[in-house]
């Protein structure tokens, strides 16, 4: 029996070639299931605890003392649970049919060991072990070892614990240590080679171009993206070959140069780069650039990395060009556009909308609030706006805009504007001002020449009254209200007395001038609202008395005949000296029998008739033999 140093040691050897062997073979078992993998492990750890005990320290017979509480702790503290209960019973096994008065201590010992991994490797909950746990792990195996050893019979313990103890529970330690070790570094490995494969895979199927080149610019690692984009045939013909191999030698050299300064500068950097194939056609590329260093942190290549953005190119160019069309159009348009988004900020203009408002040009740029805008135009007088009500007014404004509208604005410098407005896609609007003040001159023009012209229709040029069409539709109107408010109408027919004679005496002009007088005078007794007087024919005037009976239209008769004489106008040609006028008066009453317009006219008529015949200057009503004399002849030259 040697030293039991140098027999643990060899129990060392043991404990580490099992370990080495599962290393190297443990990739077999990667496609099956997990449990598989770990009753494997527990066999190959519970054999090489058997092969421990088969070249035990043999303290005296039937008194082992080996390093199998490594293989046990370690199986259960990597392998899982079924690994370590698989290695236990498998040690256990054989430790109690090897028998011996250490029978009963060893298959404690194993048992706790088998605790000891187990309950270590479940207290991980799946984590990787850290260094820290597998010490942990070692010193409590190096326990449950001896806790094995405490249970010998006493008389065993007393000679054998002195000496095997620091021994046997350091070297558990110093084994547990290192094979946790080794297994803690094949993990590492595995994870790495995990990872590396993950990101080959990434860089493989990424749709960019990833390549790494060395400091003479020869690919060392490229991506199949790179390779389709230099048009060469896989990514493995491009290693060892540069830029100039695919490139025109232009391009290539412009290639080379970033590179460099990439290189000289030791940062990274992005820039875009035009791209000529050798078959003539061309493209855009977004390159990142950075420096590839080794582990001492010196440059040994670059990292390139290239996004074709050929088409975003294109689209960039298109969309420049469409939007100078667009401000093109702007510019040359001749109203105002104005667009504002949703929040009511000013987004667009063009110079026709500023120039529309001088006073607030300064103020409508993009970006102001159209509140603000509006408040200023307000305070500044260019808008018409009630003083007291300008918040109202501008929030009036604010919502017109999220409506189709098209109204006419009038500014405070007199100026009008049109206005059309249209809610746009994105909850904004845009509206289009044009100048109508010209227009709308224009249309007050034709306003007022309608007027006049409608005045020239119905009033008689000389004397302004009704002329005899319109007063022919005047008397209609008034006659069926008359006859449906069964209110009395009466008509007057004046006829001014001897006017030929004022005529041939004082001239055409004087009798015109004698005309407008006698027409002031009919005007000025026909005051009430449904009154019409006309000029009915030459120096002959009627005039339509609504709601007035026979002797009332008779007074107002009577009332103008003297107003008439009044004026007191020379007529050399009459035998009263001044110009007089005759009046025949006819009444329909509603009361009586029915009556047609044109009887009324005719009795009207007949008494003037009545009147002349009786001497001029006078009134006469309608009287019924009247009508007798009247059959005998016509007075009635128009
Ligand atoms: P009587 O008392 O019977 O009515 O006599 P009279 O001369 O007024 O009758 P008559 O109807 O024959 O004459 C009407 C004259 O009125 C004829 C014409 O010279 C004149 N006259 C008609 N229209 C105008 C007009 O617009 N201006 C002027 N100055 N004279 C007119
Ligand atoms: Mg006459
Ligand atoms: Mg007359």
């Amino acid at each position: 029996m040697g030293s039991p140093w140098s027999e643990l040691l060899a129990n060392l050897a043991v404990v580490a070639m099992f370990v080495s062997v599962w290393i190297h073979t443990h990739v077999w078992l990667d496609r099956r299931p997990a449990a598989a993998k770990a009753a494997a492990f527990g066999l190959l750890m519970g054999a090489g605890a058997i092969i421990l005990m088969l070249t035990p320290m043999q303290l005296q017979p039937g008194v082992l003392v080996d390093l199998r509480a490594t293989m046990i702790a370690v199986a259960g503290f990597f392998g899982g649970p079924v690994a370590g209960i698989v290695a236990g019973v498998m040690a256990g096994a054989y430790r109690t049919f090897a028998g011996g008065v250490g029978a009963f201590a060893g298959a404690v010992g194993i048992a706790a060991t088998m605790l000891v991994g187990v309950a270590g490797n479940l207290a991980l909950r799946g984590r990787a072990p850290a260094m820290s746990d597998i010490m942990i792990l070692g010193a409590a195996t190096a326990a449950g070892s001896l806790l094995g050893l405490s249970v010998l019979p006493h008389s065993v313990v007393e000679m054998v614990l002195p000496k095997v103890a620091l021994p046997s529970t350091l070297l558990i330690f110093v084994s547990v240590a290192l094979s946790g070790l080794t297994l803690h570094q094949e993990r590492r490995r595995l994870e790495a080679l995990q990872s590396r494969r993950i990101f080959k895979a990434v860089v493989e199927t990424l749709p960019d171009c990833l390549n790494v080149k060395d400091l003479d610019g020869r690919f060392i690692v490229a991506n199949p993206a790179t390779a389709e984009l230099m048009h060469a045939a896989d990514a493995r013909a491009l290693i060892g070959k540069t830029d100039f191999d695919f490139y025109p030698r232009d391009t290539a050299q412009q290639f080379r140069e970033d590179e460099l300064a990439v290189l000289k500068s030791g940062a990274a950097s992005t820039i875009e780069q035009r791209l000529h194939h050798d078959d003539g056609t061309e493209g855009w590329l977004a390159t990142l650039k950075a420096p590839f260093r080794d582990k001492a942190g010196t440059v040994v290549g670059l990292i390139t990395h290239n996004r074709d953005i050929t088409q975003r190119k294109q689209l960039e160019t298109e969309l420049a060009e469409s939007q100078a069309r667009l401000g093109d159009a702007l510019t040359h348009m001749a109203d105002g556009l104005v667009m504002f988004d949703p929040l009511g900020r000013l987004m667009l203009c063009n110079a026709q909308y500023r120039a529309l408002f001088p006073k607030t040009a300064d103020i409508r740029v993009p970006g102001a609030d159209y509140r603000d805008i509006l408040r200023a135009s307000a305070q500044r007088g260019e808008a018409i706006t009630p003083p007291e009500a300008v918040d109202d007014w501008i929030e009036d404004i604010m919502a017109s805009q999220k409506l189709v509208s098209h109204r006419q604005v009038r500014l405070a410098d007199g100026r009008w504007l049109d206005v059309r407005t249209r809610p746009t896609g994105d909850g904004g609007s845009l509206s289009v001002f044009s100048d109508i003040t010209e227009a709308k001159q224009v249309e007050a023009e034709l306003l007022a020449l309608n007027e006049k012209l409608n005045l020239l229709a119905h009033r008689d040029g000389l004397t302004e009254l009704l002329t005899r069409r319109a007063f022919d539709e005047a008397l209609a109107r008034e006659f069926s209200r008359a006859r449906r408010t069964t209110t009395p109408l009466s008509l007057l027919i004046i006829d001014v007395d001897w006017f030929k004679r004022f005529n041939d005496h004082y001239g055409h002009p004087a009798g015109d001038e004698c005309l407008r007088a006698v027409s002031r005078a009919i005007e000025a007794t026909a005051r009430r609202p449904g009154d019409a007087a006309a000029r009915y024919g030459g120096e002959e005037f009627a005039l339509v008395l609504p709601e007035t009976d026979a002797r009332g239209a008779f007074v107002i008769a009577e009332n103008l005949r003297s107003k008439v004489r009044d004026l007191a106008l020379a007529h050399a040609g009459s035998e009263k000296g001044i110009v007089t006028v005759s009046i025949g008066v006819g009444t329909f009453d509603a009361g009586a029998a029915a009556m047609e317009i044109a009887e009324l006219l005719r009795r009207a008529d007949e008494a003037l008739y009545g009147a002349k015949a009786a001497g001029r200057d006078r009134v006469h009503g309608w009287r019924p033999h009247l009508s007798d004399q009247r059959s005998t002849g016509t007075r009635r030259k128009t």
